[in-house]
């Protein structure tokens, strides 16, 4: 979501005559893009915003804004800890940065803009329009929902991106419609809980099932994936959709957050181990070769040692093809914070290692029973290590490597597993399918 931001912020600076430069010392504007999801990226955004002070003491003109969740939560104290940023915008209020880059350019001191928008009724984004000049990107990220209303207690997304809103189902087929334009094969629609999508549309709703078909029949694109899904809310007909629509990619990435409904429940994660259990065995069933993915959190509060063994028992029983694996870290606002069973640094650090561990072994295992398939993957370039070799994204979202020539890239070809590593599998090239 952070990534389309800052697209956005991007495109925004351009309308109004800026242009990208690559070394900071020649900016004329800084825009620092920050998340709130976990303290170590907010520190790093202060410790940033140190180095932007020395940057700022040398060119006294440079306009230095702030942006993102940590603007949106903390503007106060950015004002008060880093005097030199002119102005902090928040997650809702990145239309206005022409106007805020202007005013700072004219000399207007420390400004900030954090209102979230409305809660009710579809966005009215008016988001910056790509055009040709900024070249179409084999793959792109499309947000078709802001904010949430789902509340976990660990999760500052909420109060940093407000309540849950979806785009007007027209001005994301606009949007898909100028990216397949400008040569975009591959989109990955973005939302917080984005199969809810469309709940809060005041008229012509459009279930998320719906939207997917409509972003299919779009010609050009290739692929579409969507992340994130909630669980409780994967549904029958969605499954349907991934596997009968040759364009949605069968890859789902499925939060499972903790591997016991006692902590599920502390979480405030609306579903159990068990309906768990069964929307993964459903979306198996119709999709035997579905790549899934999951995120999980180690170290929550009171979180006991058989919790924890029963997160590892989940890793192993639904082998995740990856997981994105986080030490609890509290974040002030959300009601976990604010409860007393905190664990300590080093047995947060000591679990999470653990789960990795035991990720990996599965993530091998399952890329290891791949070995001897075929799979689709769209070659996006040459790997960072070997010009020979190629890579890119099965359909399920496998990372794969294999030698072929430079000309495929932007194509898709067919790839034979022929080894699996626990950063994806290895292959040799069967044949090319022109998207020419
Ligand atoms: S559903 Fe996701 S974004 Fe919403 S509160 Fe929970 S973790 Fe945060």
């Amino acid at each position: 979501m952070n990534e389309e931001d800052s697209e956005q912020m991007a495109l925004y600076l351009e309308q109004i005559g800026f242009r990208e430069v690559k070394a900071l010392r020649e900016a004329q504007v800084v825009l620092l893009n920050t998340c709130s999801v976990r303290q170590k990226p907010e520190d790093k955004a202060f410790s940033m915003l140190g180095d932007l002070r020395f940057l700022k003491e040398r060119f006294p003109d440079t306009v230095i804004g702030v942006c993102g969740c940590m603007a949106q939560l903390r503007a106060d104290e950015i004002r008060q800890r880093a005097p030199h940023v002119d102005f902090v915008v928040g997650t809702g209020n990145l239309a206005e940065i022409p106007a805020l880059v202007t005013e700072a350019l004219q000399g207007a001191r420390f400004t900030s803009r954090v209102a979230l928008p409305e809660r009710k009724g579809a966005v009215v984004t008016e988001l910056p329009t790509r055009h040709v000049g900024r070249q179409g990107k084999l793959k792109a990220h499309v947000p078709i929902q802001y904010g949430c209303d789902k509340f976990c207690t660990f999760c500052i997304v909420p109060t940093t991106r407000g309540r849950e809103r979806s785009r007007p189902t027209e001005e994301i087929l606009d949007e898909v419609k100028r990216l397949a334009d400008l040569g975009t094969k591959e989109v990955c629609l973005l939302g917080q809980t984005v199969n809810s999508y469309g709940k809060n549309l005041l008229e012509g709703k459009v279930p998320f099932s719906e939207l997917l078909v409509k972003v299919a029949e779009i010609p050009g694109i290739e692929r579409i994936r969507f992340t994130s899904p909630y669980p409780r809310d994967f549904k029958r007909d969605l499954i349907e959709v991934i596997r009968d629509v040759p364009q949605v990619m069968e890859q789902v990435h499925m939060p499972l957050q903790a591997g016991s409904n006692s902590e599920l429940s502390r979480m405030k994660r609306l579903y159990t181990l068990e309906s768990f259990r069964e929307i993964m065995g459903e979306i198996r069933s119709l999709i035997p070769r579905v790549g899934i993915t999951t995120d999980l959190i180690v170290g929550f509060p009171d979180e006991t040692e058989e919790e924890f063994q029963a997160t590892l028992a989940a890793v192993e029983e639904f082998r995740f093809d990856w997981a994105f694996m986080f030490a609890y870290s509290p974040r002030p606002g959300t009601p976990a914070a604010e409860w007393s069973g905190q664990l300590d640094e080093k047995t947060k650090r000591a679990r999470l290692n653990e789960l990795i561990a035991v990720q990996n072994a599965v993530t091998v295992s399952v890329n290891e029973s791949r070995v001897g398939q075929e799979y689709e993957v769209l070659v996006e370039g040459a790997s960072d290590r070997n010009p020979n070799m190629m890579r890119g994204y099965s359909r399920e979202f496998s990372m794969m490597h294999f030698e072929a020539s430079p000309d495929r890239i932007g194509r898709t070809a067919k790839v034979v597993a022929t080894a699996g590593h626990h950063w994806g599998l290895s292959g040799e090239l069967v044949a090319s399918k022109s998207a020419d």
